[in-house]
């Protein structure tokens, strides 16, 4: 039975009946009346024929309200969506699209899109994406099933301006596609606020095909969310490392003195937030020539690089990031290395997902404690953070940054300081796990 159908029937009939008639009639159905149609408000659905209130919104079962002492439980905000006010949910919500193969290169391609654009804007069908007006973060991932570059050709917000688009320097909002998956988290600093309404999202993973992921944050930020953690130990026989705590692998990071001086200050960095370190897993990888030493192209990523991150295995969605453990970068001077600013945060085994972090520096003088401190900085990057100042002077768009080393977020690190502007930003992502 379409149970939306149904509800309408009802709604034309009580309209046509007089108050009193109406009482008669609730009466005289009252003894044979069918169980209640479509599922209650809060209810999972994916159609409105399968809801009470034959509206579906946000994969939950809405009804309409004036303010939030209206709305049940499970529906605990009355917010704006779509021009209506609607009870919604809070918390963390993820919808999933699948994208087509990308059509051939070359018909229609815009040739005066920057490098690393490969997508002409108007070719890729748009995906509306509705922000309601509680919401505090929205992230949009996209996901492809190789190397081809994963990447939003263009957003436009509910104002009909462009928010962001592949190989576009010139928005507010920065935003780099990455090979197999990337992301745009918003808002990017308290002074560009996520705007509600209705977005345009046009996403291309390459010839394969792949998935838009939008993941919201509905209502306030959680007060203490958890990153989970993948260890990966790369080969690290006859790494710089306290040879009295021998060949730093998986089970002997358990134990480590040196490696818990080095998670326990990237707890204390991200404990500013505050951003609790969850769940940590641990596991080795084989030597391979490939990672000894990673091979960099002026300091940028290259596929040597995309293949240690793509051995990644977790199933997606965990609210986990990758770290690698290798011995030396080759040039030797970088230290820690991730594939993008944000990270495609809960995407796993993709060649832009996680952080590389060399041991090398601890034969140049720096302590495991001072590796934690990169280790943070490289996680903050991979939720969203710029530099507050590159080392060509570039800022971010957080307006209570300052310029100079006092903060983590200096292009080379040596403090921990994360600004009030950096905090919100970092809260306010929706993959990190706020249970
Ligand atoms: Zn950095």
């Amino acid at each position: 039975m379409d149970v939306g159908a149904l509800a309408m029937q009802h709604s034309h009939m009580r309209r046509g009946l007089s108050r009193a008639v109406w009482s008669l009639a609730a009466l005289l159905l009252a003894s044979c009346e069918e169980p209640p149609a479509g599922a209650p408000a809060g209810a999972v659905c994916g159609a409105a024929s399968e809801c009470a209130s034959a509206r579906c919104e946000l994969l939950r079962c809405v009804t309409p309200c004036a303010s939030a002492a209206d709305c049940p439980a499970a529906l605990p905000a009355c917010a704006t969506l779509a021009g209506e006010l609607l009870c919604l949910p809070v918390g963390e919500l993820r919808l999933t699209r699948a994208l087509a193969p990308a059509p051939a290169a070359g018909a229609g391609a815009d040739a005066g899109a920057g490098a690393g654009a490969g997508a002409d804007a108007g070719a890729v069908a748009p995906v509306e994406v509705e922000v309601p007006s509680h919401a505090s973060g929205l992230a949009l991932l996209v996901r492809g099933g190789g190397a081809d570059l994963a990447q939003l050709a263009e957003v436009t917000g509910p104002d009909g301006a462009r928010v962001a688009a592949a190989g576009d320097d010139t928005t507010a909002v920065r935003y780099q596609p990455s090979p197999g998956a990337s992301a745009l988290v918003l808002p990017q600093s308290p002074e560009l606020p996520l705007l509600p309404g209705r977005y345009l999202v046009r996403a291309s993973a390459g010839a394969a095909g792949g998935s838009l992921e939008v993941r919201y944050l509905l209502g306030p930020p959680p007060a203490s969310p958890r990153l989970h953690l993948h260890l990966h130990f790369v080969g690290l026989a006859g790494a710089c490392w306290p040879t009295s705590e021998g060949t730093l692998d998986a089970a002997r990071a358990t134990q480590s003195v040196g490696f818990r001086a080095l998670l326990d200050e990237a707890r204390r960095v991200l404990g500013q937030v505050p951003i609790r370190i969850g769940d940590i897993t641990y596991q080795d990888l084989a030597p391979d020539a490939r990672w000894d030493p990673l091979l960099l192209t002026s300091g940028r990523t290259t596929p040597a690089f995309g293949a240690l991150l793509s051995t990644g295995s977790a199933p997606d969605g965990d609210h986990a990031l990758d770290v690698f453990f290798i011995k030396s970068f080759d040039p030797s001077a970088v230290a820690a290395l991730s594939s993008s600013v944000p990270g495609p945060l809960d995407a796993h085994g993709t060649p832009s997902s996680g952080t590389v972090v060399a041991l090398s520096p601890l034969c140049g003088g720096l302590t495991p404690k001072d590796l934690g401190r990169l280790l943070a900085h490289e996680l903050a990057h991979l939720l969203g953070l710029f530099h507050n100042e590159e080392a060509d002077g570039t800022q971010d768009t957080i307006a209570d940054t300052p310029m100079g080393p006092q903060n983590l977020m200096y292009w080379s690190p040596t403090a921990i300081e994360l600004t009030p502007g950096q905090r919100f930003v970092l809260l306010r992502n929706p993959t990190l796990d706020g249970r």
